[in-house]
């Protein structure tokens, strides 16, 4: 044994061990086990093409895949005060909130965004189950007010994504009063004439249920989401029975009346596209790429463009 041995290699082979496996190349599904391959489940939207289980998606992946060509614009939330309570329990409240936005590298639990969806412009947000469970905090109200307010101002529908554990137990009564504020700002939607649609995202539990996410004009879910105010968990505590196989799932809630529909995350999009089309009285949506403008055409005789296009079909 000597010092190359026992230190210049373990050296050299953390070094280069680092650059050869990186973190993220695969992912277990939770449901059937099977390893996939990072790009591709992106490209899948984080479906599992094996067992078709949903796994988490964040509000910008989703966005991405959501808007036309991936292109949307942020809308701006006011920030409350950070930490009014002072709340702490193993940890002081702002610096779980700064490793959740480390982690993450967003500022908290929503992102609101204006952009098309198949040619049609929306409001939409949607909620960040890896930031501290999606929790609905001051910040959440904020960006539903913002959203909604945003919603009104250009006509346009408002699409919401739920996903969260809840409201947020460091902000005490602040986060519980969100509950009546995002109901206010839904209504605010609501009496403009304009659609509302909530797409419930494993998990929408807790006060994110008994509020703004149950006020959707049409209730869509994804698949084997689990929507409900008390988990089961504490339900069978509560009542000392075994709960029914798929209780509080997205298909048993559609079966009981509770949802519209339960719609494969790849197909939501295009369920979107067309109750919003439905609901605003425009014409259906034109599906695949319209051909590219014609500059010369359109420049010297733009009356005789139009026909030339149709009578080819
Ligand atoms: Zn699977």
């Amino acid at each position: 044994m000597n010092w190359i041995t026992n230190y210049v290699r373990p050296r050299i082979n953390s070094i280069f061990s680092r650059r050869d496996v990186p973190e993220n190349l695969w992912t277990k599904c939770d449901e059937c086990g099977t390893m996939l391959f990072h790009r591709e489940l992106s490209e899948n939207l984080n479906v599992c093409n094996n067992c078709g289980h949903h796994m988490p998606i964040t509000p910008r992946e989703r966005f991405n895949a959501l808007f036309d060509g991936g292109i949307y614009t942020e809308v701006p939330v006011p920030e409350p005060i950070v930490d009014p309570l002072h709340f702490r329990d193993q940890k002081k409240y702002p610096h779980r909130i700064k490793a959740a936005q480390k982690a993450t590298g967003e500022k908290d639990a929503m992102l609101v965004a204006e952009g098309e969806i198949g040619r049609t412009p929306i409001v939409a947000t949607a909620q960040d189950f890896s930031f501290m469970g999606g929790s609905m905090g001051m910040y959440v109200g904020n960006a539903i007010i913002a959203a909604a307010s945003r919603t009104v101002e250009l006509k346009r529908p408002l699409v919401l994504f739920s996903a969260a554990g809840g409201a947020r137990m460091q902000e005490g009564i602040l986060s519980l009063m969100q509950m009546p504020r995002s109901t206010v700002a839904v209504e605010m939607v609501k009496e403009a004439g304009l659609p509302y649609i909530v797409v419930l995202t494993h998990p929408t539990t807790g006060g994110v249920t008994a509020s703004y996410a149950m006020l959707g004009d049409i209730p869509i879910a994804e698949p084997n989401a689990l929507i409900c105010f008390a988990g089961p968990r504490v339900i069978e505590q509560t009542i000392r029975e075994k709960l029914p196989e798929g209780f509080q799932r997205a298909e048993y809630l559609l079966d009981h009346g509770m949802l519209d529909r339960v719609t494969k995350r790849q197909d939501i999009k295009d369920e979107l596209i067309t109750v919003l089309r439905m609901l605003m009285k425009s014409p259906p949506a034109v599906k695949g790429d319209l051909p590219p403008p014609d500059p010369e055409s359109e420049a010297s005789e733009p009356s005789k463009a139009e026909p030339a296009e149709s009578a080819k079909e």
